[in-house]
């Protein structure tokens, strides 16, 4: 299991979900609410990262991630340095490790992470010297916890508490780290239901998911749901032939107005991006009424002030 926290049982690193208390998630949410702000507002700024530098490492692309870490460092005063790393791929775990003791040197004290290797976030941060925290930015296809938190926050925004609702996740649930950090996050805030809707090669293993009905496709998973996530397909993750080419998989599987009718008339709906428009779902959903994807957004840097503000703030000068 990875250890996250500090000999006081404080949060050090942030890598999963999965092992966070109720009460950990509650504040995290509470703080990332202090700091977020409606599109058009002002962005709450301080100074509790002063002196603390933070290094970006990301080795898959990223561009809201990447720049949402970025402006979170440093509305909180930190030093924030973006790395392009280009690691040997046969010991990336090793390769990676040089670079951080590299960057341990230079006295960087918040590594955060993206990697497209399953382990080597926890590699890392069973590595580092005893002052510095890891973050994860995205590992995988396992987890993606600060796009979690964005996500819950968004919902409670919309939606108020968590407990009484019915949240459909859909799309490519196999190869999603957003989708398996989400249904972390909402299982320990107690979803009343967390579906999972996916074309059957989409389908996570059947040990994943835990408890949570599985439907094959919208028009029946998306049944009087309030919250429904959308979810990119991962192409740079299998064979495409396993599933309908753009067009088909849009006929089959993308979200339109008459199946998203079949949600509760005030549902909300969800994407991480980046989105494939009239694949997944449809442009007018995208950008319409019912769409929270842009507060997703913007919740993204609320969030990482908060995580940020949680693991280092005391390394602050
Ligand atoms: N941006 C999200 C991620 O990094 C979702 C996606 O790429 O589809 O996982």
């Amino acid at each position: 299991m990875i250890e996250q926290r500090r000999a006081d049982g404080s949060l050090r690193h942030l890598i999963t979900l999965e092992t966070l208390r109720r009460d950990e998630i509650e504040s995290l949410l509470l703080r990332s609410q202090h700091f977020a702000r409606a599109i058009g507002e002002r962005p709450p700024t301080g100074r509790s990262l002063q002196g603390v530098t933070i290094a970006n490492l990301f080795t898959e692309p990223s561009t809201r991630t990447r720049v949402s870490f970025e402006l979170a460092g440093r509305r909180l005063g930190a030093e924030v340095v973006n790395l392009e790393v280009q690691l040997s791929s046969r010991v990336k775990g090793e390769s990676m490790l040089d670079t951080i003791f590299t960057l341990q040197a230079l006295h960087f004290d918040v590594f955060v992470i993206r990697d497209a290797e399953p382990g080597v976030l926890a590699h890392v941060s069973s590595h580092v010297a005893a002052g510095v925290s890891v973050l994860s930015a995205g590992e995988a296809h396992l987890s993606h916890p600060t796009q979690g938190l964005l996500d819950a926050l968004t919902i409670r925004q919309h939606k108020g508490s968590i407990e009484p609702l019915s949240i459909a996740i859909v799309g490519d649930i196999r190869h999603s780290r957003v989708a398996r950090s989400a249904y972390q996050v909402l299982r320990i805030l107690q979803a009343h239901e967390i579906r999972i809707v996916a074309p059957p090669a989409l389908m996570p293993e059947a040990h994943e998911f835990v408890g949570c009905p599985r439907f094959e496709t919208l028009e029946r998973g998306l049944e009087g749901v309030d919250v429904i996530m959308m979810l990119r397909i991962q192409k740079e993750r299998f064979a495409e032939t396993a599933i309908p080419d753009g067009e088909e998989y849009f006929l089959r599987y993308g979200l339109t107005p008459a199946r998203l009718a079949r949600a509760r008339p005030d549902a909300i709906v969800m994407h991480p991006q980046p989105m494939n428009r009239g694949i997944e779902i449809a442009s007018d959903i995208a950008d319409g009424p019912q769409s929270v994807i842009r507060s997703q957004v913007s919740n993204g840097v609320a969030v990482r002030m908060a995580v940020l503000e949680t693991v280092a703030s005391r390394l602050s000068s």
